[in-house]
């Protein structure tokens, strides 16, 4: 993967704590592959609990001098930070695509979206604006601040090995709160990567570690135990989110959860079909379908529901697999042998229970670990496959007859992350806005990310907003002032 990048400074392997290179105490590294070939890509440090709690303490120490910077300071950190970021673009799609598998023009997309949370919360840096609240009293003054929670941990996975991490750290860099991440293990190299840019753009010693390690249950045991940690921010699956807030509970340390999704897409009988059609190619298909807000459940009206399977199944069929490193892959391998054993188990589960095959249904040879693209047909809303996240390229019909049926249906999963739905008619297109359970709605629309947006989930899909001028709010406590005049 060196001879790839043209920057080789970007290719760390080891973890960053107190502004400097680490080896793992014990001298144990652990192996990165290439989920399109299995081909080892690097050894990266695999840290034990003196190392993680080395890491937290450094945190600590940093917080005062970081929290007493002006936000502009910080703010002008964070833009060096982005940057940089912008200018390693294609050396940092190279390796995320290296590690986690997505086609390389996905990945080039990413580090630009991952990129624009560290552009806006270097802006937002300076607006954290307090409150002065009108008293209840002639002779007080009531006042508000925002201050820096303290140092706040975060926990990320490997479907967007960057932006999951700058959503989270720059908010919190910008709040003024020092950071320990712990990316996944499949996939540390982007978040090295960020590291080495991170020490350029000139962070001080401390407020920015990247702990390494295969042995996540106990580097997240260390962070929820750890009252000097005060904050936890966590992607990922929801029984591991559902674990580490128990685990914070015993601290009452605050907790953001980004968890799964079991996103609808409702096409109604008055849609533009074919607007349809594409954007349920974009929010079921991107990353090969490894993303949170991925559809995972196609409604279709029935008097459209023929037309519509048929015009999504050919375009299905267009989409090109392989390797996404090559150029115009639009389909990469998925993450490991266990996705595909489940994207696999579910299919079979739903053809058991009487889904039919419109198209794909098996694995593709060109890489390790390809699942090609399939639409299941008559799939009903009960099945493991409409109840359980997918994860991987799997699309599957539910046919509906009235509106008020299918909110129904949609709502009805512990999930809430984000919803879609294609309609003209106006008041239905409210309607269905406001009665869809969900913490983000595309009307419309297949893709809805962006940095100036509040990213997540009701229900058990998590707590807590990111990006936006809501997101900086998950790392800064309010304080109350009340100053007596007499
Ligand atoms: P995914 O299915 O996306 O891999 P996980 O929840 O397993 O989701 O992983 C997301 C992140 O959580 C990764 O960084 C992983 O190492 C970490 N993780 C997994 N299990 C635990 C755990 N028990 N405690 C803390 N972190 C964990």
């Amino acid at each position: 993967i060196a001879n790839k990048i043209t920057n080789k400074k970007l290719l760390q392997t080891q973890a960053f704590i107190d502004g400097q290179w680490c080896e793992a105490n014990s001298g144990q590294r652990f192996t990165v592959s290439n989920p399109a070939n299995g081909a080892p890509l690097a050894e990266v440090s695999d840290l034990g609990t003196d190392e993680v709690l080395q890491a937290i303490s450094a945190a600590e120490r940093a917080w005062p001098n970081w929290r007493a910077h002006t936000g502009k300071e910080r703010g002008a950190i964070l833009r060096r930070w982005f940057e940089l970021i912008l200018a390693a673009k294609e050396d940092l799609a190279i390796l995320m695509t290296a590690e986690q598998g997505k086609p390389l023009n996905e990945a080039r997309g990413e580090v630009l979206y991952g990129a624009s949370f560290v552009e806006w919360f270097a802006e937002e840096a300076k607006r954290l604006y307090g409150d002065i609240i009108p008293a209840h009293g002639r002779d007080k003054r009531l006042m508000v601040l925002k201050q820096p929670i303290g140092v706040a941990a975060a926990i990320t996975p490997w479907n967007f090995p960057i932006a999951m991490i700058t959503r989270k750290v720059a908010p919190a860099l910008a709040a003024g709160c020092p950071v320990v991440i712990k990316p996944s293990e499949l996939t540390p190299l982007s978040a090295l990567a960020l590291a080495k840019l991170a020490q350029e753009a000139g962070f001080p010693d401390g407020v920015f570690n990247v702990v390494t390690s295969t042995n996540a249950p106990e580097v997240g045991r260390i962070l929820c135990a750890d009252s000097r940690v005060r904050k936890l921010s966590f992607t990922g699956s929801t029984p591991v989110g559902k674990l580490l807030a128990q685990q914070c509970a015993a601290n009452v340390k605050k907790v953001s959860l980004e968890l799964g999704g079991n996103a609808p897409f409702i096409v109604f009988d008055d849609a533009d079909l074919d607007a349809a059609v594409v954007g349920a190619m974009v929010s079921k298909f991107r990353n090969a379908g490894q993303t949170c807000v991925c559809t995972n459940r196609i409604f279709v009206q029935e008097n459209v529901y023929e037309a519509f399977a048929e015009k999504f199944r050919v375009a299905v069929e267009a989409l090109k697999t392989g390797n996404g490193a090559d150029e115009g892959v639009e389909i990469g391998p998925l993450i490991d042998e266990r996705a595909l054993a489940k994207v696999e188990s579910l299919v079979a589960d739903a053809l058991e229970n009487g889904a039919t095959l419109l198209t794909g249904g098996k694995r593709f040879s060109a890489v390790s670990n390809g699942y090609q693209p399939t639409v299941l047909s008559n799939v009903n809303n009960q099945m493991r496959i409409a109840q359980e996240e997918i994860f991987g390229p799997v699309a599957t019909l539910i046919p509906f007859q009235s509106e008020s049926e299918v909110i129904a249906m949609a709502n009805d999963t512990p999930s809430g992350l984000a919803a879609y739905f294609y309609a003209r008619d106006i008041g239905r297109v409210w309607r269905v806005s406001e009665a869809l359970e969900y913490g983000m709605v595309g009307v419309n629309e297949g893709i809805i990310s962006t940095e100036v947006a509040p990213f997540g989930g009701i229900k058990e899909s998590g707590l807590g907003r990111e990006g936006s001028k809501y997101g900086i709010d998950d790392y800064v406590e309010l304080k109350y002032i009340c100053l007596g005049l007499g």
